[in-house]
């Protein structure tokens, strides 16, 4: 029997906190590409509802439209998926792997003002985690706390399971065997959720990628670092991981990725000012 070429499944995700801009533009546009054949995915990364606004997602859907990108509707929002992560979460504080976290950034900064030698300061989920609150048990957490990943009890109950994902983007090409001793230092006890959206951006995304059969995740190179926590998450909640392409920045002249609040390079102003699809396709060198 002859078979086809295997169908994939990419998306673009983007949250509404702006005007998409260029390299927004390019993100689509690759992720739209790479699914050639298969299906192009458009989701909206709304969870942080303090940051998104309607106005940003309807012009989302009117660039990417502009732009020729199409995409099946109904179209997933994360906002109405709070069931889902809540699972999730409640999976892993079954498994013992969750602590409630009371520190705010401040706390955190002070008790890393004596890091240890070679340690970074920082990692892909923000400031490394200390440890402070380790011992507590989710008992005690209360309503306005987050929730940790513990990451040395994550690792041992994953002792013997591979850890690897298939990277196909420009930069780190290749198959990657996840690095336990770097997941302690330079990652750490991630947030699993805050307790101002209900869920974190990482457990989100992997919740998210599984429930839409994402086959490739196509995305910023600013992201790679991110996709270690999303192979433990994944391990974890025994979830299919995915294939990863991250693909390069579009930068300003100045060499600065782009930015939401770069409104200057926002799709809709090039197109106000009478370019076309192909203008703008030629712009970020596709
Ligand atoms: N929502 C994220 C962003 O706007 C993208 C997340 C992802 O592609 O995994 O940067």
């Amino acid at each position: 029997m002859a078979c086809g070429p295997k169908l994939k499944r990419t998306r673009f995700a983007p949250s509404p906190t702006g005007l998409l801009h260029l390299g927004h533009a390019y993100a689509a546009l690759t992720a739209a590409g790479r699914a050639s054949p298969g299906e192009f995915l458009l989701r909206i990364e709304d969870i942080d509802a303090a940051r998104c606004r309607p106005e940003f997602e309807a012009a989302i859907y009117e660039d990417l439209a502009w732009l020729g990108l199409d995409w099946p509707r109904p179209v997933l929002r994360q906002s109405e998926r709070r069931e889902a992560y809540d699972a999730a979460l409640n999976r892993l504080i079954s498994l013992g792997l969750c602590y409630p976290c009371r520190c705010t950034r401040g706390d955190i900064r002070a008790a890393l003002s004596a890091p240890q030698e070679g340690a970074p300061m920082a990692g892909p989920d923000g400031l490394i985690y200390p440890g402070t609150c380790r011992g507590r048990s989710m008992e005690d957490a209360g309503p306005e706390e987050a929730i940790r990943l513990d990451m040395a009890k994550a690792l041992a109950l994953l002792e013997g399971v591979p850890l690897a994902f298939t990277e196909t983007g420009p930069v780190h090409p290749g198959d990657h065997k996840l690095d336990e001793e770097r997941l302690l230092t330079h990652v750490g006890h991630v947030i699993l959720s805050r307790a101002s959206i209900g869920t974190s951006y990482h457990l989100a995304v992997v919740v998210d990628d599984a429930a839409q059969g994402i086959t490739e995740v196509t995305r910023g190179e600013d992201l790679f670092e991110a996709t270690q926590i999303h192979v433990v998450l994944q391990k974890l909640l025994e979830l299919h991981t995915p294939s990863y392409h991250h693909h390069t920045l579009i930068r300003d002249n100045t060499g600065k990725r782009l930015a939401k609040r770069d409104d200057a390079r926002a799709i809709r102003r090039y197109r106000d000012e009478g370019e076309t699809p192909a203008d703008v396709r030629i712009r970020i060198g596709l």
